[in-house]
């Protein structure tokens, strides 16, 4: 097979993975990843323009070192039984499409996974080895973000994160079970296992880097995961408390949530999978109330169990789950915004984080207007039917309405989740 058609085989191979994202390393060209003479810088988010309006990222080479794999995960276009075509890269054919994409400006870097083609770390090893000749013998300082396969050794982990910016291992199924129904090689006690040993050198690093400015940087822009969302039983509510316990206990920097795409599909490649649901295709609405409850777990000092219990463990598809919250919460509003804290601020709709920052400052030398709050940032279609300013409502249609749960849910339902655009939007 040739170069170009293994770069679209394993290029495809690899878009079913969202754990990728070349958010906050600050790593340049030059501060000892490259070494001198090097090349390429990686910037933070936002910067780099490197998010889709969904988070995603699209400025990666995205690929698999290898889309041959031991393992059979049901959803998966890449497990043993797949009828598909099989390649892998050589080291050095990677090294060099990088540089080469990198130089022509196609890429600001590499996201690098496989499937699994041979033991733990024999794998691991191919990847790190493509990552190492890149910093070391090419001068590449742009951004790299490294699959870590579970099972692999400490001393593996150690040196990926060594040269990568970013190492993420997935979880992909929320329990035990699920994993042991859809991905049976794969246990959760390895990967868990996996992210300890990223987040547990990641914190010794930060503290040699504190007593030794020189001492090498692992893995700057921490660690992610990748949850499948619908390919399993388990509700939003599983869901979000796992990502919860994930971002306590490993630090993750992002819980990515992937609408499982139902391989079996004419097009699709794979064959259907008895184990799998018969869906008519990926549950994206669903991922992207994922995604903003996410939003409210990291932003909006959100514990899991108040957006989702027992009583109501799926997100609501009407309505981002901010004020499915808020609507549940009559007690709690209206919120006075000339006097409010930034805690209870943040749980207004349509006051972001960045606006309540706002709010603060701009209290301490004047009163807010509605205008002037809708000049602050606040999205004051949503905000309305939650606040008052200086004792009253913006106007008397707002406080007839937010006399009535019903009717603010109908004025705020959002009947497909169109409009809703993260990170863009602040809810
Ligand atoms: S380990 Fe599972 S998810 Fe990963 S490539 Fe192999 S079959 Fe696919």
């Amino acid at each position: 097979m040739d170069l170009g058609e293994k770069i679209s085989l394993l290029a495809g191979a690899a878009k079913y993975d969202a754990s990728c994202a070349s958010s906050g390393s600050g790593i340049s060209a030059g501060n000892g990843r490259g070494g001198e003479g090097s090349f390429g810088f990686s910037l933070p988010a936002g910067v780099c323009h490197s998010w889709t309006e969904d988070g995603r990222c699209v400025s990666l080479l995205k690929v698999l070192y290898s889309n041959v794999c031991r393992f059979d995960c049901a959803y998966c276009v890449n497990r043993a039984s797949a009828d598909t075509k099989r390649s892998s890269f050589t080291v050095d054919e990677l090294v060099e499409l990088t540089v080469e994409f990198y130089r022509r400006n196609y890429i600001e870097g590499l996201f690098l996974s496989s499937g699994i083609f041979a033991d733990p770390d024999t794998v691991m090893e191919k990847l790190i080895a493509t990552a190492r000749k890149l910093r070391t013998e090419r001068g590449y300082g742009g951004y790299i973000h490294l699959k870590i396969i579970p099972g692999s050794g400490e001393k593996l982990i150690r040196e990926a994160g060594l040269w990568a910016d970013r190492l993420s291992a997935n979880i992909e199924l929320p329990t035990e079970k699920s994993l042991h129904r859809l991905a049976p090689q794969k246990s959760g006690k390895v990967i868990f296992s996996a992210m300890e040993e990223v987040s547990e050198t990641g914190r010794e690093n930060e503290e040699d880097r504190r007593r030794i400015k020189s001492a090498p940087v692992f893995a700057p822009a921490g660690q992610s995961t990748q949850l499948i969302v619908g390919a399993s039983g388990e509700d939003d509510r599983q869901i979000i408390s796992l990502s919860s316990s994930l971002y306590r206990k490993f630090a993750l920097r992002r819980v990515y949530y992937s609408a499982f795409t139902p391989v079996g599909l004419p097009g699709l490649g794979g064959i259907p999978d008895s184990r799998l649901p018969d869906i008519p295709g990926p549950p994206l609405l669903r991922e992207h109330r994922l995604y903003q409850a996410d939003w409210l777990l990291r932003f909006y000092h959100f514990s899991a169990h108040e957006i989702l219990d027992d009583a109501s463990p799926f997100l609501d598809p009407h309505l981002d789950p901010k004020t499915a919250w808020a609507i549940k919460h009559p007690d709690f509003f209206p919120v006075e915004i000339n006097r409010a804290s930034y805690e209870e601020l943040l749980r207004v709709p349509g006051v972001g984080a960045k606006t309540a920052r706002r709010v603060l400052e701009a209290r301490r030398s004047r009163t807010l207007s509605f205008d002037g709050l809708r000049r602050l940032g606040a999205v004051v279609k949503r905000a309305r039917y939650f606040i008052t300013l200086s004792g009253a409502f913006p106007d008397r249609d707002s406080q007839k309405i937010a006399e009535d749960p019903g009717r603010i849910r109908r004025v705020l339902s959002d009947r497909d989740g169109a409009g809703l655009q993260l990170p863009l939007f602040e809810f």
